[in-house]
Parts: structure tokens; C-alpha cells; sequence
């Protein structure tokens, strides 16, 4: 993903916005990481340049 993606994601569960932890950056796209909510610290990991924003049960 692009790292300018974070302006427009929220948190899928409470609409607050994300903190972003990168792991692998490749050409300005964010390979691997993690978005962390900042207000309900919800964690969405990111792999192979997808956000995965299916909660961790
Ligand atoms: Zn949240």
C-alpha cells in the first residue's frame, strides 16, 4: 500500500485513525507492517502490500 493510504483509512471498528508501523518498504509502497488504531489499539497487519482489516478475534 501507499503510505498516503493512511490519510484515508480508519479504523474499520471505531472510524479512529491509524498509526503505521513499517516493516519492509520497497518504491514508496509499504510491503509489510502493521496499522495500529490510536484510538482502540486495534491492530491490522500489512503483508504482501495488503491491509488486512479483518479483526483478530
Ligand atoms: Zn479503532
Amino acid at each position: 500500500m501507499k503510505r498516503s493510504l493512511l490519510e484515508i483509512l480508519a479504523c474499520p471498528k471505531c472510524k479512529g485513525d491509524l498509526d503505521l508501523e513499517v516493516l519492509q518498504e520497497e518504491n514508496e509502497e509499504i510491503i509489510s507492517g502493521k496499522l495500529i488504531c490510536k484510538n482502540c489499539k486495534a491492530v491490522y497487519p500489512i503483508e504482501d502490500g495488503i491491509p488486512n482489516f479483518i479483526p483478530e478475534l
